[in-house]
């Protein structure tokens, strides 16, 4: 792994140095595949959490849904032999305390639970005077209400230790993403929640092996803090998200190659680049937003003038015309006729509104 700056901090009371690294099996099978997969990962150096799902949330009843109880001791006596804390999905009371009593390090709430205030509620209220840190997935459905709901739910049930895990959230409209990234979500979260820990969890966006590197380059180039990636001693023969999982082996091979990119500009010759593109960016977004006033005070004047006329305010010929050749225009300046199409139409948009509300005022 390239890394420009080695800063040392903390998530959830775990130190580390970027990114986070969180792995392990989706789900525990046996206790020779836990403790096979979390040795291995143990000796890569890079991991600070070990991940396996107890109580696996299936679509459909017959497939294999965890080893219950007896799994969560196969995993903290193999974090224990790793030296590494270990986390396990819960998604109700009961397992907030089996998980609690065998003394698993991090509780983490899965994408259908989050989308559930019930449920969070439930755990919350379980978790309540309790000291551990909790992770949070986003829900299945691309709500960031119900996301920062749930970590609502936490900060006041005392759960000070906390960070988000991008998951992707579902769609009926075919991918090539089993989750959608949606990445405009989790930077809204950070925006909403400054000082969250993030973690992106490419194995279930992904979906497959083919994805998992180019999606984790994205997320440390978003600025995540952290990565969970799914991986298993055979991945080929795992019971659950085999497809997606990964060996230790391969899974050292995707971190090596990762790139990790500073937020801080450190050198100076950089940074006044950096600043000097910025100037001219602010500068140039002015300009759009002065002109595209200009553009709406006229089209009000029109608006005026269609009123005085009795005539309407949809005139499909002069649309289809600005249309055209606007994109050809747009095209001849190396911008795409989508782009184009979507600005005029947002443009367009706005004026209707604006003329209509001249009309009947
Ligand atoms: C998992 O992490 O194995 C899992 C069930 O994920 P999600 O809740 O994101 O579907
Ligand atoms: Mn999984």
């Amino acid at each position: 792994m390239e890394t420009r700056s080695k800063t040392t901090a903390n998530i959830l009371g775990i130190e580390y140095t970027r990114p986070f690294i969180v792995s392990g099996p989706c789900g525990a099978e046996s206790q020779e595949q836990v403790e096979s997969t979390v040795l291995a990962l143990g000796r890569l150096g890079t991991v600070n959490l070990v991940r396996a799902g107890i109580w696996k949330p299936r679509t459909h009843p017959n497939s294999f849904e965890g080893a219950g109880n007896e799994g969560l001791k196969w995993l903290k006596d193999a974090g224990i032999a790793a030296g590494l804390p270990v986390t396990v999905e819960v998604a109700n009371a009961k397992h907030v305390e089996a998980a609690l009593k065998i003394g698993i390090d991090v509780l983490w709430i899965g994408a259908r639970s989050t989308v559930n205030p019930f449920v969070v509620q439930e755990i919350a209220d379980a978790l309540q005077g309790v000291d551990v840190p909790v992770m949070v997935k986003n829900p299945v459905n691309p709500d960031i209400e119900l996301w920062i709901g749930a970590f609502e739910r936490f900060l006041r049930a005392g759960i000070s230790r906390i960070a988000a895990i991008h998951r992707g959230f579902s769609s009926y409209e075919k991918t090539m993403y089993r989750n959608r990234p949606n990445w405009e979500i989790p930077i809204e979260f950070r925006r909403r929640m400054p000082g969250i820990p993030m973690i992106c969890d490419p194995s279930h966006i992904s979906g497959n092996r083919t994805l998992l590197q180019a999606v984790s380059q994205t997320a440390l180039d978003l600025n995540f803090d952290g990565l969970m990636i799914e991986s298993h001693i055979n991945p080929d023969k795992a019971l659950s998200d085999s497809k997606q999982q990964i060996t230790p082996e391969i899974l050292k091979v995707l971190l090596n190659n990762l790139i990790c990119r500073t937020q801080n500009i450190e050198d100076v010759t950089g940074l006044r680049m950096i600043e000097d593109f910025r100037q001219q960016i602010d500068k140039l977004d002015y300009n759009i937003l002065d002109i595209i006033a200009k553009r709406m005070k006229i089209a009000k004047d029109i608006g005026q003038f269609k009123k005085d006329h009795n005539i309407t305010i949809l005139q499909s010929m002069r649309w289809d015309e600005i249309v055209e050749t606007r994109m050809m225009l747009g095209v001849n300046k190396e911008l795409t006729k989508e782009f184009v199409l979507k600005l005029f139409e947002l443009i367009h948009q706005e004026a209707i509104e604006n003329q209509s509300k001249v009309m009947n005022s």
